[in-house]
């Protein structure tokens, strides 16, 4: 396994939990990759390198979870609430989906959002029908206010793409997955103890306790192929690991370094940026307990803030070329301050920690979705594994998670075939 992110995670462990032994090899000095929490000396907190949201619908997380001994680690409301405050109106509503198996809420007059009517939420179903093409713009837009006030804020989030050039299709394997089985399956969750409590430390002693290796602090340099294009051997600074007929290799590493590895390798090669604001708090953020910590935004310069621990986080996601978060952060600040009613102004921003991720996710526009690569395009021997790769899912941890699965599904498959040539022979997967 060469990556331990999420994707290289949910891969190794699918491996490791059907008896095959398993090699992880990461170039950075832990595991998460994307989906990463760390101690910030200076705010004198634990915080993730940005807030993710998850869904109770997101079935493949769900199994991942239950496989490393990790399902309690996400908490969220007991309904499927999102609350959201438009700031250039000071007006604030909760879109609530219910508990139940079809969505609720919608269906009755108070229960929409302001300025909706039940043919928007009608009009939404299009989105089933989206073609390859069409963005989300071109889906949604008829329905008005619902697409301002709902759609184009959860589709800013869950693509990290601009909703006029953002691929719709994408969409539609999260609405049948969530909202068309209703509000049970749109539950908002949350890391409760942050991210790498959740995702990365239990998946690495779920590993270690099933006698997989671990490697840090190594980063694959190149792939050396023999003349029919099969690989041989996984060339690292210091080291060069041979590997056999009998081996596989998953490359669960980003799209850009998939493309540097693999010659003639074609990936998405378009990318998007999330900002993060970390705020630490002198007071306290007090919300209805029904609720979820967090607040869509619009009319701001931040989309979401979430709340943990005495750190409220504000994200911008969607940013493209060079974005200079920290002439953000007091835009940003200035969201905080007017969304949880402090009592302090402008110019008291609070200790802060800004986190520009350049390379998030990749655009996730029709062009770039045509460029993902299915998990078999690899050199033989060879797997692919991430976010970016052809899932039908959006770049999220659910698809990424999903990728991972996939690529051990292969990997597990095509040893079948050499456990049944050669009953005695041993195999492994790096
Ligand atoms: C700020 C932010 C907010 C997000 N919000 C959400 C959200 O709300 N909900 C959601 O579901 N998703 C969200 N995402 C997306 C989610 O984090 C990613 O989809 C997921 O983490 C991708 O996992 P991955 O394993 O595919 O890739 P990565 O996490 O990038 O893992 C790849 C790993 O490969 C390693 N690597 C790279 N090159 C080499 C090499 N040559 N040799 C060895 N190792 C190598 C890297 O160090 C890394 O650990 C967000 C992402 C970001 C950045």
């Amino acid at each position: 396994m060469v990556g331990a992110g999420v994707a290289g995670l949910s891969a190794a462990c699918e491996l490791s939990a059907s008896g095959i032994r398993v090699a992880v090899h990461e170039a950075t000095g832990h595991a998460g990759g994307r989906c990463r929490s760390f101690q910030d000396e200076s705010l004198g907190a634990l915080i993730d390198n940005g807030s993710h949201l998850i869904l109770s619908g997101n079935t493949s997380i769900q199994r991942f979870l239950a496989l490393i001994g990790a399902l309690d680690r996400l908490s969220g409301p007991v309904s499927a609430r999102f609350p959201f405050l438009d700031l250039a109106s000071g007006e604030r509503w909760t879109v609530d989906l219910g508990n139940g198996r079809i969505p609720g809420r919608p269906f009755s007059r108070d229960g929409r959002v302001p300025g909706t009517r039940l043919a928007d939420y009608a009009k939404s179903l299009r989105l089933l029908n989206a073609s390859p093409g069409s963005s989300i713009d071109d889906v949604l837009s008829p329905c008005r206010r619902l697409h301002e006030r709902f759609w184009k804020p959860v589709s800013i989030a869950v693509l990290n793409t601009e909703p006029e050039r953002a691929a719709a299709v994408l969409m539609k394997p999260v609405l049948r997955e969530t909202i068309g089985r209703g509000g049970r399956a749109c539950r908002p969750l949350t890391a409760t103890h942050g991210l790498s409590s959740a995702f990365a430390d239990p998946a690495v002693d779920f590993l270690a306790r099933s006698g997989a290796e671990l490697n840090f602090r190594t980063r694959l340099r190149s792939i050396a192929l023999n003349e029919s294009g099969r690989v041989t051997a996984l060339c690292f600074r210091d080291e060069e690991i041979q590997v056999g007929p009998d081996d596989r290799v998953i490359l669960a590493v980003p799209a850009r370094a998939a493309e540097d590895l693999i010659p003639n390798l074609r990936v998405p090669n378009e990318h998007r940026g999330i900002v993060n604001v970390h705020f630490r708090m002198s007071e306290s953020v007090s919300w209805a307990p029904e609720d979820p910590p967090f607040l869509g935004l619009l009319g701001g310069t931040a989309e979401w803030l979430f709340w943990r621990d005495g750190i409220v986080s504000a994200t911008v996601s969607a940013c493209q070329g060079d974005v200079d978060g920290r002439r953000m952060a007091g835009a940003i600040w200035d969201d905080v301050r007017r969304s949880l009613d402090l009592g302090c102004n402008a110019a008291m921003m609070p200790p802060h920690r800004v986190i520009v991720e350049r390379m998030a996710t990749i655009a996730q526009t029709p062009e770039q979705v045509a460029r993902r690569p299915g998990s078999d395009a690899g050199p033989p021997g060879v797997f692919l594994a991430g976010d970016w790769t052809d899932t039908c899912l959006p770049a999220t941890i659910e698809g990424a998670v999903r990728s991972g699965r996939l690529a051990a599904e292969l990997v597990a498959g095509s040893m079948d075939q050499v456990r049944m040539a050669d009953p005695g022979g041993a195999s492994a997967a790096t």
